[in-house]
């Protein structure tokens, strides 16, 4: 038996893990499980290349609550430690065997899936527990270990008995903890943060009815078995080639990231890139027009198939966040500060990635069925709009397939809106008038009158559409917008052209005295005239330039 002092610098590191290393005391469960998986994912490298001559078999990794003997436990079947090991990779905190590992076999473990780099994620233990064993055999053929250590720098390191492969780690839950002993508290985090990782999970055990041969008799009723209760699929889509996917696949997947949406994506992006940067993920464009499942279902962010966070703020640009779906990058660097990433190249990068494959879908679509995306527009405009107006090359590429709906329901891009317009709707000043309505319903009589005199007139409704418009005027000279019920619209009314009213002749001067009265001339122009016999008897328009003023 061995004895020592764990090598740090400073005299106890543990109450400052407990406090500072990470905020969640829930993670600890995530970072030794992704060390089995390490351990698990080493074995089946050396394994490949002949390093290892063991059977590699089907590991899983177990976790077993004991809540009694207020224990709880982690066990993989992966490459185990020897003695030597231990001492190396658990003794000298911030020491990564990941990362040791993964720079001798540089180049032929490069796709491993490794997740282990900063040497900190074992000490996360001692976040909830008052002891730790370790229990570990190597696949070299040498004497099983056991490590304890009670949360002060001292351990004890001595011979073990175990005689099968791998690793069983041992918290002995503190008492402040004991949550984590609970069979609902377990699932709930392993559910969060290991749906998807790469080594099945076992925890406990399920019952399954097999079904029914088609032979059994007609009272024979089904069988059920009891199978190991293995909570993650090891193989999510986005980890797959696109061409291996049918458009099924991409739904399934999406019931399996968000079990309480019913609502079924409109279409999907498959993010696949290995250089400058690694990243996978499936992207969803959701109808949008549900707000409330907006906040609840986000991005969710991995790395190496670990969840991270569904907050991916600075990460995706921010008009992108409203998508949901994965993102799995090693290259996202996170323990770090949020303002930080966005200025990190390798994640500007990623962004613009993001911004040029969601543009590049958007622009396929509408290339190829342009009326289903009409059909779609109304629940994907929000994203688009808003991706125009923040997003300086979005909205370059956007310019092509961002489309433009009139009241009575014709699609146009902007540039075919402004070839179809530019002869008839041009101001004195030889500017091209693009006439929009904002409510239909509201806006009735001035639409009308409009259409009457043969303009187009778009429905533009979202929030975001005063802000477009000034970028659209700006990116386009000699072009104004004119809401209809502005008084700009006057500009292009031929004056040859024959308005009439409703009003009889003593009606309109009672009317035009009353109206004078009430309503300040500097304000609004009060108009009695009409181009069509079923609009308003009379309308009143607002200064395009005062009613943007209020805007
Ligand atoms: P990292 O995973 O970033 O390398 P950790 O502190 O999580 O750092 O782990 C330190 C090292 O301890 C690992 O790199 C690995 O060499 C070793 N280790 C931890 N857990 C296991 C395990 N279950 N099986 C084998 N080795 C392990
Ligand atoms: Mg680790």
């Amino acid at each position: 038996m061995a004895t020592g002092n764990i090598n740090v610098s400073v005299e106890n590191i543990f109450p400052l893990i407990k406090k500072f290393l990470y905020s969640d005391h829930e993670i600890f469960l995530r970072e030794l499980i992704s060390n089995a998986t390490d351990a698990t994912l080493k074995l089946k490298h050396l394994t490949s290349i002949g390093e290892a001559s063991v059977e590699y078999g089907n590991p899983v990794i177990e976790i077993k609550a004991d809540k009694e003997g207020k224990k709880l436990h982690i066990i993989d079947q992966g490459i185990g430690m020897t003695a030597d090991e231990v001492q190396k990779y658990i003794n000298e905190v911030a020491f990564s065997g990941a990362e040791e590992f993964l720079n001798k076999y540089k180049d032929s473990a490069k796709d491993t899936g490794i997740i282990g780099h900063f040497g900190l994620g074992f000490y996360s233990a001692f976040m909830v527990a008052e002891k730790v064993e370790i229990i570990t055999k190597s696949f070299k053929d040498e004497p099983a270990a056991h490590w304890i250590c009670d949360g002060s720098p001292k351990y004890a390191l001595e011979a073990s008995d175990k005689t099968e492969r791998g690793t069983e780690i041992i918290l002995h839950i503190a008492e402040d903890s004991v949550e984590f002993l609970e069979d609902n508290k377990i699932s709930e985090l392993l559910v969060k943060y290991n749906k998807f990782m790469p080594v099945p999970i076992k925890f406990g055990t399920k019952e399954e009815t097999l079904p029914l041969t088609e032979d059994a008799a007609e009272d024979a009723k089904p069988e059920t078995v009891t199978v190991d209760n293995i909570i993650n699929n090891p193989n999510p889509a986005w980890t797959k080639q696109p061409t291996d996917l049918e458009e099924e696949d991409y739904k399934n997947f999406y019931r399996e990231l968000y079990p309480m949406q019913f609502e079924e994506p409109l279409f999907h992006i498959h993010l696949n890139v290995d250089y400058p940067f690694n990243l996978t993920g499936i992207l969803y464009f959701p109808k949008l027009s549900n707000d409330l499942q907006i906040q609840k279902d986000r991005i969710q962010l991995y790395q190496n198939q670990v969840f991270v966070t569904d907050n991916v703020e600075g990460i995706v640009p921010e008009f992108l966040t409203m998508l949901k779906g994965v993102i799995d990058s090693p290259d996202i660097p996170l323990n770090v500060s949020r303002s930080y990433l966005q200025a990190d190249g390798n994640v500007k990068k990623i962004s613009s990635y993001i911004t040029r494959k969601v543009a590049d879908k958007l622009r396929a679509l509408f290339n190829d069925n342009r009326e289903d995306f009409e059909k779609k527009w109304n629940d994907i405009k929000v994203v688009i709009e808003y991706g125009m107006l923040s997003e300086d090359k979005f909205y370059d590429k956007a310019k092509k397939f961002a489309l433009y709906p009139t009241v009575d329901n014709s699609y146009f891009t902007f540039d075919e809106l402004i070839e179809k317009i530019k002869e008839n709707q041009t101001d004195k000043d030889g500017n091209t008038v693009v006439l929009y309505a904002s409510d239909k319903e509201a806006q009735h009589s001035y639409i009308e009158d409009a259409k009457a005199a043969g303009y187009e007139v778009l429905l533009l409704d979202s929030p975001i559409v005063p802000h477009l418009i000034q970028k659209l005027e700006g990116d386009n000279e000699k072009t104004q917008f004119a809401r209809v019920d502005a008084d700009h619209i006057d500009n292009l009314i031929k004056k040859d052209e024959e308005k009439i009213s409703k009003l009889s002749e003593e009606e309109q001067e009672t009317l035009k005295t009353k109206l004078t009265e009430a309503i300040p001339a500097e304000k609004y122009t009060v108009q009695l005239e009409s181009r069509d016999s079923n609009a308003a008897p009379f309308i009143i328009t607002e200064p395009e330039f005062m009613r943007r003023m209020k805007e």
